[in-house]
């Protein structure tokens, strides 16, 4: 079926109101600030209108992508066809379960820095690895987010989700399903979310994205539940603000998307790309990271296809003289074409 651009964009002004948007640029809504338009851009806070854009792209096979904060995405040049929806549902509760536990209900959308300035003063832990991760928490879901030897799974209970699968078959309501944490296939920078969209190389080298279903992702992260116990607030605290100093000291202050690649076993992806020259290395308006060899920023106007090519260069130089394969952590996204 076609995408009938005008007639999608016309009933979404009418559900959605001024949220809708026509040609908006992806740069925008990325911290790596590159990317070209989405055909329609909207930013949902409530888990109504999310199960409503779902069902409506269901019923009228509306090409429709969703996202959260854009920290760990590489949008392309030619932007995204169909309509973009950032999941920015960011209500949450906690639930004493003992004098030492809670369980943390989260939507999808929170995002990590601002739900730990608010848990430490209340002397909540379990998440304080995390304020150095700019992303939302479903977002952390699908790459198990981590730092400092933390990671999301090592707390995540359980995962709501819309699942699309059987609904864009049979043209029906989709329905909510839940994961227990031993159905989440979790790993290092790995979920089951992630097990369809590994990042691979072209015959030149070049990252090429993940081939993209009618609706993307097909699993859609609605909620999840998240262990906390009880700690000293000041205590907390002290461990939130030491890791966001570690990492001023250790990262880049330009635009990117964190870590490029997977640290490969028994080893680090900025220590090798280092070894091979490449610190400082620049295509158009992007760089390989001084500071840190793993981040590949923007020092102004960078193109996708610029921070691309660094990608092939880094990989390629890393494979040659160590015979290391980089797996990426960054997902691509949107028309890449050639
Ligand atoms: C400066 C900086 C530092 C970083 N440091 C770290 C770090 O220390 N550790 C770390 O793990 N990461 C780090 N990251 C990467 C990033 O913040 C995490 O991967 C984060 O979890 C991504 O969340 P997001 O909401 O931005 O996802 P997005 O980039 O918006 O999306 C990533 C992918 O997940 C999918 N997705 C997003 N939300 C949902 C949902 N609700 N349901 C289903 N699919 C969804 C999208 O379609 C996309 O394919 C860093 C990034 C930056 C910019």
């Amino acid at each position: 079926m076609r995408f009938e651009l005008e007639t999608a964009y016309d009933e979404l002004r009418r559900r959605f109101g001024e949220w809708a948007r026509r040609d908006e640029p992806l740069a925008r809504h990325c911290t790596f600030g590159v990317g070209g338009p989405a055909d329609i851009w909207l930013s949902l806070d409530a888990r109504a209108d999310l199960i409503d854009l779902v069902t409506l792209s269901v019923q009228h096979d509306w090409p429709l992508l969703l996202v959260g904060n854009g920290t760990n995405t590489l949008y392309a040049d030619a932007g995204v066809r169909g309509i973009v929806a950032r999941i920015a549902l960011n209500a949450y509760r906690i639930e004493e379960q003992t004098e030492q536990d809670a369980l943390l209900i989260a939507e999808a959308g929170v995002s990590w820095p601002r739900l730990l300035n608010e848990l430490a003063p209340l002397g909540w832990a379990g998440l304080e690895f995390g304020p150095g991760i700019p992303g939302t928490l479903g977002g952390g879901v699908v790459s198990n987010a981590g730092a400092h030897n933390g990671n999301l799974g090592q707390v995540l209970q359980w995962v709501e989700v819309l699942d699309v699968r059987q609904a864009v078959m049979q043209n029906t309501v989709p329905p909510v399903v839940c994961y227990q944490h031993d159905e989440l296939d979790l790993g290092y920078r790995h979920s089951r979310f992630r097990a369809q969209r590994r990042v691979q190389y072209d015959e030149r080298g070049f990252p090429i994205a993940a081939s993209r279903a009618r609706i993307e992702p097909q699993e859609i992260i609605m909620r999840l539940g998240v262990m906390l116990h009880r700690d000293d607030p000041q205590r907390v605290r002290a461990t939130v603000e030491a890791h966001k100093q570690h990492r001023k000291r250790t990262q880049p202050v330009q635009q990117s998307a964190g870590s490029v690649f997977k640290n490969p076993e028994g080893d680090h992806a900025g220590r090798l790309i280092e070894a091979v020259g490449l610190k400082g290395y620049r295509c158009g308006g992007a760089q390989i990271s001084e500071r840190h060899a793993n981040f590949i920023v923007n020092v102004g106007g960078a193109k996708a296809a610029d921070v691309a090519t660094l990608i092939k260069e880094a990989h390629d130089r890393v494979l040659s003289r160590f015979g290391a394969h980089l797996e990426m952590e960054v997902e691509l996204r949107g028309e890449w074409g050639e």
